[in-house]
Order: structure tokens, then sequence, then C-alpha cells
């Protein structure tokens, strides 16, 4: 049985990571939220530093936003870490600070999707439930030797479908992490180590030499290029910065003004370094530039000034925060 195979060598196999020391659903929902869209060696010391800041449900409910966007500063994907907060209130409000264990009342919290309510009642509660990620579409499909587009909302209830059999008489949380650890270790998206694979007596696309061939999956958009200005602006010791969030990226970090060219309400007095920031779906591309704030005209609303030794102390979108350690490295920035 691949179940039986696959949760053998998971216990052998298995790497020692931090989330894995006990099975408490608030570490498991945590981990899998900083998981998501980041590699592991990367999410590690955020979920040390966060698990030691908010130990638990209760805390992280308690906490105020600064120290929430705090925390996951620099990690991405801010969303994600208001909506482990707002989840973290609403366990707190209305379930009395305990995780349900249902998939429906899991399904209600701020942020968890099929996939993480799934990983956490599989691996926290031990229920059999598939928990379908990007790896385990990979894996299954090269099973199976399939050509759905694992892209299509079909593919995955039929791979959901196909889990809940395998499932069938396994352990449910060493199942779900033995598949989750088999596609990070082995069944690798452009080489998989199929000689080191518990389940290749299973696998048609080993069997039939064609691995490489599967998941098959429709190209997405390419993501398009913004460009903008960048200006840093000190006044004495203060520091200009911005609080528009209009394009509804991390809402709650700070920014520096970031502007179309040519906008007057700015003068250039040097150009400093050009770069690239790169999101999912969009790229920045962005000059800095040391600039004044032109004589006349009213700072907006969404403007304020920050004093220079406060800039380490507040939550920085991430483009903005790489300026300002490539900034406060090269020169005194009280002089610019
Ligand atoms: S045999 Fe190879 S392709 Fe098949 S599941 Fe194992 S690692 Fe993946």
């Amino acid at each position: 049985m691949i179940a039986n195979e696959l949760t053998r060598w998971y216990k052998l196999n298995k790497r020692e990571l931090p989330f894995r020391m006990n099975k408490d659903p608030y570490s498991v929902w945590v981990s899998e939220i900083m998981a998501q869209q980041t590699r592991i060696e990367t999410m590690v010391p955020y979920y040390l530093r966060w698990m030691a800041k908010f130990p638990d449900i209760q805390t992280c409910a308690n906490a105020d936003e600064t120290e929430i966007l705090k925390a996951w500063e620099g990690l991405g994907y801010y969303r994600r870490a208001r909506m482990l907060w707002n989840g973290a209130k609403m366990i707190v409000n209305e379930y009395h600070g305990i995780f349900p264990s249902d998939y429906a009342t899991i399904r209600e919290i701020p942020g968890i999707g099929d996939y993480t309510a799934a990983a956490i009642l599989s691996i926290a509660f031990n229920q059999p439930v598939p928990a379908v990620d990007g790896n385990v579409l990979r894996v299954v499909s090269r099973v199976l030797m399939s050509s759905s587009d694992i892209a299509k909302d079909s593919t995955k209830k039929h791979i959901t479908n196909v889990l809940n059999e395998w499932m069938v008489g396994a352990e449910p949380s060493d199942f779900t992490q033995g598949l989750m650890e088999l596609g990070a270790l082995v069944c690798k998206v452009s080489a998989p180590d199929c000689q080191q694979c518990p389940i290749r007596h299973h696998c048609l696309s080993f069997q039939h030499g064609v691995q490489k061939d599967f998941p098959v999956k429709s190209l997405h958009k390419k993501p398009k290029s913004e460009s903008y200005v960048v200006h840093l602006v000190v006044d004495n010791d203060f520091l200009l910065i911005s609080k528009d969030w209009s394009d509804g990226l991390m809402e709650g970090y700070l920014r520096l003004p970031q502007v179309r060219e040519n906008d007057d309400r700015f003068v250039i007095s040097e150009s400093l370094f050009s770069f690239k920031h790169v999101f999912s779906h969009k790229i920045w591309l962005l000059s800095v530039v040391k600039s004044r704030f032109t004589d006349g005209v009213e700072l907006s609303d969404d403007y304020s000034w920050l004093p220079i030794s406060e800039i380490d102390s507040v939550a920085w979108i991430s483009a903005h925060r790489k300026i300002l350690l490539k900034t406060l490295k090269k020169s005194d920035f009280s002089s610019l």
C-alpha cells in the first residue's frame, strides 16, 4: 500500500523542523501560513521568532498590529500576517481561544483556505482530510501519469478523491506530512530522485521514464512591470514617509514616497541607484533619488515625518527596507 510505504519512509527520513516538535494546531497553522510562497529554510527563523513572541493564540490576538507586522517584516506577502492576527482574534472571541476541529468552522477563519484547513486537520487533529498543494499535485500527477492540468479545480478535486482512497487505514498526520516531505526532498520539480522514492513501484511515470513530463500545468501570465521613482527626502533629522496604500499592497507597512516620474511635488537633487523588486504578479522598477519637497507645496495626509532614529523600530515594505539598508550602509544617512 502506498500509504504504508510513504509513512514508513517519512518516519525514517523526515527533517527535524521546529514546527514538527508538537502538533498544536496553532503551531501548525503559523508554520503553514509562513511556508506559503516561502522556502522552509527562510521561514524557520521567522517561525522561531514568532513563536517566542506570540507562543499561543491568546498572545497573538492580544498583540497590536505594529508588533504583528514587525514580526513578519522581511517575510513578504504581508496580508498573511494580518490574516493570522485576525484569525487569532476570531478564535479568542468566538471559540474561547480553542482552535476549532471541524472543517467548516476552520474554513471561516481569515486566511485559511482549503489546503491550510486540511493540513491543520490532518496534522494537528489526525483527521483523514487530504491537503493538496503544489507539491502534492506534482507527486500524485507523476504517480498516476496524469495529463490533467493541475491549474484546474477539476484536477484538484480528482486528486483529492485519489488521496482519500490512499489515506484509508493510514495515520493521517504522517501521511500528509510524508507526502509534503516527499515532494520537497525527493519528487522535486526538475530533478526527481526516483531511486530514493519509497513509492516508485506505484509510479507510472517512473516506470515509463517520463517523470519530467508531469505534472501538466497551463502557463500563467507574465508579471507586469511598473516604473516608479522613490524619493529620499530628509529634513534635519526627519525622513519623509508615506502611508499611501491605495495599491492594496502591504497595508500597515511604512513606505518611502514612491511616485511616477515627473511628479512636480519633488525636486530631485541626485540620482542614487536603481533596482528591481519582484512580486508574484508584478515587478517594480525603482529609481531611488535624493530629493526635497517643492517650496510652497503642502504635504498630503498620506505623508508625514519620521525621526531618523526610529527607522529601525518600525515595519517597512520590503522593497523600501532594502533601499534604507543600502543607503544607510553607503553613507551617513543624516547627510542626505
Ligand atoms: S518515482 Fe519519481 S516521479 Fe514517481 S513519485 Fe517517486 S520521485 Fe516522483
